[in-house]
């Protein structure tokens, strides 16, 4: 009988992220690790090493993730190195206009780098690269994603993949030919998860995860597939509805009016706490006739005024004539495609849209002091709307990461055990 104390999950010291959507898989391995550790006999040692990030503008948001996640699991672990590009990881060295086959051939036959310029530790040399025991890593789903151009493994950021394997959240169209290919040292196993499978069905964000599990230093002690169907016989009891999601107090609606009224250069003025919002008024054209079209196409299908659903958003970032996107059929609040930072997600019964801190709330993210609570860990402080704005557009489903980083961690361990 395997025991979860030989798994990764309790004999991982070291892990690495590439892209991990603003620290949310840090931050859901926490919740995890708080979990695990909460039994007494087990204590659960993983501590972060290594992180890549692009985007100089995440980097402070991380800096508060890696303290967000001490606090959530009473540690002080020092902070973990801060690389740049991933691509600078390896020596390997090609031009844009290379093939895919150039640049695989050139990525998997480079060395390492033995150290590497890094944000956190700002050393002349730069830090040696770690060696991890796990990772876990969002890798780019521009050319994976139905919106883009479906270039899969000729598109430009095939090169990150390559790089990955010298060392998995993917949208569900992931080339795993070419996912295979660049990771040859590894056995794939690939799980669709849906937020539905955490209790979250009232936000719809299907996402394929890829366990890439080290051959020579890991095998698989159970099988996760059988645990993800166990998981789910209990998770599919209780579900969230979109309107779980629309806690922002009137404060917070009016704080997004005015900052969108700057924006758009209108004339706004902030209710009281006990009048009736109406943010219809902030739209532009096209919004206003997004909304429109939805609304009559509501009345048509449901016999029913919008606004009488309480359930009922609709995205007025898109264009909602040659595909609708809108919660009404799905019961959930869509993913967003075109425009998801800047987009309206209207909700027709409150007047207003969706505000970034209900979008992390519908992301699963622990925002209110319940949901801390529940989750046995801080809340994440997000009362700054650009802050929040900024988290939610580039975070990842909170409870779906962590379910996939459970199903890596404990279904598979140490080779040598
Ligand atoms: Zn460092």
């Amino acid at each position: 009988m395997f025991a979860w104390k030989d798994s990764w999950l309790a004999k991982g010291r070291t892990a690495f992220s590439m892209c991990s959507g603003v620290g949310t898989a840090e931050a859901a391995r926490a919740v995890l690790a708080k979990t695990v550790g909460s039994d007494p006999v087990h204590e659960h040692p993983f501590e972060m090493d290594m992180r890549t990030e692009i985007n100089p503008a995440c980097h402070q948001i991380l800096l508060d993730n890696h303290a967000w996640c001490n606090e959530a699991c009473g540690r002080s672990d020092p902070l973990p190195h801060m690389f740049g590009d991933t691509l600078d990881l390896t020596s390997a060295r090609f031009a844009a206009s290379h093939c895919y086959a150039q640049k695989r051939r050139r990525v998997l036959g480079a060395a390492m780098m033995p150290v590497t310029k890094c944000k956190s530790h700002k050393s002349l040399l730069g830090c040696p690269l770690p060696d991890a025991h796990f990772g876990c890593s969002g890798l780019p789903c521009t050319d994976m994603s139905a919106a883009g151009l479906r270039q899969k493994k000729e598109g430009p950021t095939n090169a990150v993949y390559m790089s990955h394997g010298r060392f998995v959240e993917a949208r569900r169209e992931l080339d795993m030919d070419m996912a295979q290919d660049v990771h040859p040292q590894y056995d794939l196993y690939q799980l669709f998860l849906d937020p539905s499978d955490t209790g979250h069905g009232g936000a719809a964000r299907p996402r394929t995860y890829v366990i890439a599990s080290r051959i020579g230093k890991t095998s698989c002690k159970q099988d996760p597939f059988d645990l993800l169907e166990a998981v789910r016989r209990v998770t599919r009891r209780t579900q969230t509805v979109p309107g779980d999601y629309c806690l922002a107090d009137t404060f917070e609606v009016n704080l997004e009016a005015m900052h969108v009224a700057n924006q758009r250069n209108l004339e706004w003025s902030p209710g009281g706490e006990n009048e009736e919002l109406d943010l219809r008024s902030l739209l532009l054209k096209r919004e206003q006739d997004a909304l429109n079209y939805y609304e009559d196409m509501y009345l048509a299908r449901f016999q029913r005024p919008a606004a009488m659903d309480r359930n009922l958003m609709v995205y007025l970032g898109d264009n909602p004539w040659s595909r609708p996107c809108w919660s009404a059929c799905s019961g959930a609040i869509p993913t967003l495609r075109v425009g998801s930072r800047s987009g309206k997600m209207w909700i027709p019964a409150l007047r207003r849209w969706l505000v970034s801190r209900e979008k992390l709330a519908a992301m699963g993210w622990p925002i209110t002091r319940q949901a801390a609570q529940a989750m046995m860990c801080p809340e994440v402080p997000v009362r700054d709307i650009m802050r929040s704005a900024q988290l939610a557009g580039a975070a990842m489903h909170f409870n779906t990461v962590a379910l996939a980083q459970m199903l890596a961690l404990s279904c598979f361990g140490p080779l040598d055990l």
